[in-house]
């Protein structure tokens, strides 16, 4: 999205209320509470129909520009908004998101995508026809595209003058000083430090790699040769260039993607360690259907082991859309794709431009290029930017998960996490838009209010709307 002018931006604060550190849809999804205060909206579980804030008082809030009564800061290494985001998908080639138009960074209402793209006369969704209504699941059946989803972050981060908060910087290292926490971060300029009363850690999950188990086996050569699939994130350039036969090791909807647009210049074998999984959205569709409050009370109320267990089951490991196995089996049906279920690399190695990789079936395949598409490492316990918490303030882990409070909190030190790092207060949806929603609303109930007398005003005069629709 909009990328700052170096010349005009102000310095980085020395101190601010709050630190946001990443700019992705959980970051925004964070500085939308921030910008509403109290006019956010309190119940994040989306509806199956219908709409819970009225179209007009949904309309007026899209009009309106916004500033927060905490002083907040957001830095990203990117140094834009939606940066990262923006470049998996078009590295990817995905044209459509795999969440409903319900799910989106906007706090002021589960509609507030679908009624800016009314206003917009935007039509570019993706109506799913297979999808039955049904029991378990009614709706919704409309997936934004993903040019749509930036076009309105934008405008979001136009009306909450969202790109004078934000600085580009990598957040390296988080202490405690006094009651505030100092950030230390990587600049331009040099190391630079901030403090904070509060941090939000909204770092997204790509920041690390996930390996199969054979990568610690290649030799050197070959580890400079190997990508994993978010090193394609970061040159999509590069995507265009691989030509010839290639090997995608992977299962989920980033190997999927590649294989459809890899396909276009060469044979390509994705190989699956499992079998192949299909699912309309990441978790069961039990998580968005009429169960769905009774699946978030049962979750809450269970152990932290337990509730690694529901994770992990509701997720499956990785999966791709049925929109998505359809382009996938008809490049198989011409034979441009093959897929190789239940199938794991055993060795590989790099030798005069070519790959020799040997399969658990027994087949060899000779490739011109191997990508992993094998998803994020989670290990708080050798996270560099937490290395000093973990050693002022110990936490107990799950998984490579911390157990933070119910508001994201490591222990009493005001940092909190969004995303997969929060999974185990969040539920399988963590690393999601819901999940995003949800964090932003647990983080912001431990943030102190002090919303000015005016505003407060305002928000009670605009609230008093009827609330309409189905929960
Ligand atoms: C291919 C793909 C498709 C997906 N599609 C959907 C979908 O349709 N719907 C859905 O709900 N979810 C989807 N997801 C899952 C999830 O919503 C996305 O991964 C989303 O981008 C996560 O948002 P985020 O803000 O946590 O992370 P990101 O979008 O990754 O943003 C995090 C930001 O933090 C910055 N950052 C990281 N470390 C630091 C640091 N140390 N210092 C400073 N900045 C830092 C990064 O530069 C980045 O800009 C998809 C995921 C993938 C991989």
């Amino acid at each position: 999205m909009s990328s700052q002018k170096k010349k005009e931006r102000p310095p980085l604060p020395t101190d601010v209320d709050v630190l946001i550190i990443g700019a992705g849809p959980h970051g925004l999804a964070m500085a939308s509470r921030l910008l509403l205060g109290d006019k956010a909206m309190s119940d994040v579980i989306p509806p199956q129909e219908s709409y819970v804030r009225r179209p007009p008082e949904v309309r007026a809030h899209l009009q309106k520009a916004r500033r927060a009564s905490l002083n907040f800061a957001v830095v990203d290494s990117t140094g834009a908004w939606m940066g990262r985001w923006a470049r998996q998908f078009q590295a990817l080639g995905i044209s459509h998101l795999r969440s409903h138009e319900m799910m989106h960074p906007d706090a002021f209402d589960h509609s507030t995508l679908s009624v800016w793209a009314q206003a917009k006369r935007r039509s570019d969704f993706l109506f799913l026809e297979d999808l039955p209504k049904n029991k378990t699941y009614h709706g919704p059946f409309v997936l934004p595209s993903n040019r749509m989803m930036l076009d309105f972050c934008k405008d979001l981060v136009r009306l909450g003058g969202l790109d004078d908060k934000l600085w580009t910087g990598q957040a390296e290292s988080i202490r405690p000083r006094g009651s505030s926490m100092e950030v230390l971060l990587r600049t331009a300029e040099g190391a630079q430090s901030i403090l904070a009363k509060h941090v939000v850690v909204a770092r997204g999950p790509t920041w690390r790699r996930q390996w199969p188990a054979f990568y610690r086996n290649l030799e050197v050569v070959a580890t400079a040769e190997i990508y994993h699939a978010w090193d394609l994130f970061d040159k999509p350039e590069k995507i265009q260039s691989l030509r010839g036969r290639g090997v995608i090791v992977g299962g989920g909807l980033s190997s999927a993607h590649l294989c459809v647009q890899l396909a276009q210049h060469g044979q390509v074998d994705l190989l699956i360690r499992r079998a192949r999984r299909v699912k309309q959205y990441d978790l069961g569709l039990t998580w968005m259907g009429w169960r769905r409050r009774e699946n978030r009370r049962e979750y809450e109320q269970s152990s932290a082991e337990e509730r690694m267990a529901i994770n992990r089951a509701a997720r499956d490991g990785g999966s791709i859309s049925p929109e998505l196995n359809a382009a996938v089996s008809e490049l198989e049906a011409k034979g441009s794709v093959k897929v190789h279920e239940w199938t794991e690399v055993e060795t590989a190695c790099f030798e005069s431009g070519l790959w020799t990789i040997a399969l658990s079936s027994g087949d060899v395949i000779e490739a011109d290029y191997l990508i992993c598409a094998t998803g994020a490492l989670v290990d708080t316990s050798t996270d560099p930017l937490l290395t000093e918490l973990q050693k002022i303030h110990p936490l107990p882990m799950r998984g490579g998960l911390p157990v933070l409070t119910q508001h994201l909190q490591w222990g009493k030190l005001p940092v909190h996490f969004m995303g997969n790092l929060a999974a185990l207060e969040l539920g399988p949806d963590a690393v999601n838009m819901t999940g995003a929603a949800r964090g932003a609303l647990r983080i912001s109930q431990a943030l102190p209010k002090a919303l000015p007398k005016e505003q407060g005003k305002e928000q009670g005069k605009e609230q008093g709307g009827e609330q309409g629709g189905e929960r």
